[in-house]
């Protein structure tokens, strides 16, 4: 039986850090711009699982952290390391398993073939131990017979646990969750359930309100059938990857001046092609989207002819797309921006994304 071991680092950023810097183990730790050396709007990349209990998360914006966790530790971000790091984690874990696939700098699905649960969860173990002692680095692991159930089980296994779900025990398993356990479930989707009263994924079990499975589509039948353990492929997705990627930057002072935002867009596509490069996706939607000073937000794509790797590919159509906000919108660049985002859209695995391991340290030299 095939059975999905799903990897996910644990604070990963903080984690590759704490390895540097032991004596700060135990404290609370945040990588991210440090909001103490002078006004900065960025966001919290990753936080130690002592800064939590504060309430400090991923994504928060600095200054928040900042007065939530007064005490915690800054670290500014060192992505170089982290991707470093990363390939270490891979390469380890292919000198155990061969069938390994990467989904993102810290998450990662083996497939192995086994009898039983038992069976399965030995060679998990095995993983996380390899991980810890070779590389110092903690990871939980989920472990059941789909991917998606293997990744919902990782989150419940964190920090450092492992949790497997066995084939007759999903629907028990996923049943009293909140829907937005499920990937693929966001806030939108997340909120849209929530007005017709599904909050958990066994409120999802009954006939769905005929509103809702208009709204839900083919992703209705297919939440429903997972609520009662059937797995199938989700239908918004090509493959079981994700559906986009964004950076966003907020900008230091509030800007109107079209060069100053192309730069700042140029230095987003940098950020954003390698990181599709080592999740090994392609990417056919560009969209550009601007937050002005007054806080509207304006945004633009435009689907290319087919799918592309490329930073010229991307690079192209979203200069075009600032122009065009900027100069219908801006009202000819009188508008100043506070942020700006870009995002890929209908990503789906690049040719040849079976490579061995051994080309993923390439990965980046290739794109110069
Ligand atoms: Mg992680």
């Amino acid at each position: 039986m095939e059975w999905t071991i799903y990897l996910d680092m644990d604070a990963f950023y903080v984690s590759c850090e704490l390895r540097d810097r032991p004596e700060l183990k135990g404290r609370p730790v945040i990588v991210g711009p440090d909001p103490t050396k002078g006004p900065s709007r960025g966001v919290v990349l990753s936080a130690s699982y002592e800064a939590r209990p504060f309430g400090v998360r991923s994504a928060q914006p600095v200054g928040l952290a900042h007065r939530l966790c007064p005490e915690a530790v800054w670290i500014d971000p060192d992505m170089e390391k982290y991707v470093r790091v990363s390939h270490e984690v891979r390469a380890a874990v292919a000198a155990v398993e061969a069938n390994l696939a990467p989904l993102s700098i810290d998450e990662m699905a083996v497939r192995v073939d086994v009898p039983d649960a038992a069976s399965a969860e030995e060679r998990a173990r095995a993983l996380q131990r390899t991980i810890r002692e070779q590389l110092g680095l903690p990871v939980s692991v989920g472990v059941a017979t789909s991917q998606i159930v293997a990744k919902i089980a990782t989150d419940l296994a964190k920090p450092g646990g492992v949790k497997v779900v066995p084939p007759d025990g999903v629907a028990e398993f996923l049943g009293p969750l909140s829907v937005r356990a499920i990937p693929g479930v966001g806030p939108k989707t997340g909120e849209l359930l929530h007005r017709y009263g599904v909050e958990t994924i066994a409120d999802l079990r009954g006939t769905l309100p005929l509103g809702l499975r208009r709204e839900l589509g083919d992703f209705g039948a297919w939440l429903r059938r997972l609520s009662r353990g059937i797995v199938l492929e989700d239908p918004r997705r090509d493959e079981a990857g994700p559906r986009s990627r964004s950076v966003d930057c907020t900008l230091e002072a509030d800007s109107s001046d079209l060069g100053e935002l192309e730069k700042i867009l140029d230095g987003m596509v940098e950020r954003l092609v390698p990181s599709l490069e080592e999740e090994h996706l392609a990417f056919q939607t560009v969209t550009v989207a601007l937050r002005w000073a007054d806080f509207e937000q304006t945004q633009r794509s435009r689907t290319l002819a087919a799918s592309a790797t490329s930073r010229a590919a991307l690079q192209v159509p979203a200069r075009r797309l600032l122009a065009e906000i900027v100069e219908r919108e801006g009202r000819g660049a009188r508008r100043p921006t506070r942020r700006l985002s870009l995002r890929v859209e209908r990503l789906r695995p690049r040719h040849g994304s079976e490579r061995p391991i051994e080309s993923f340290g390439g990965a980046q030299g290739a794109l110069k």
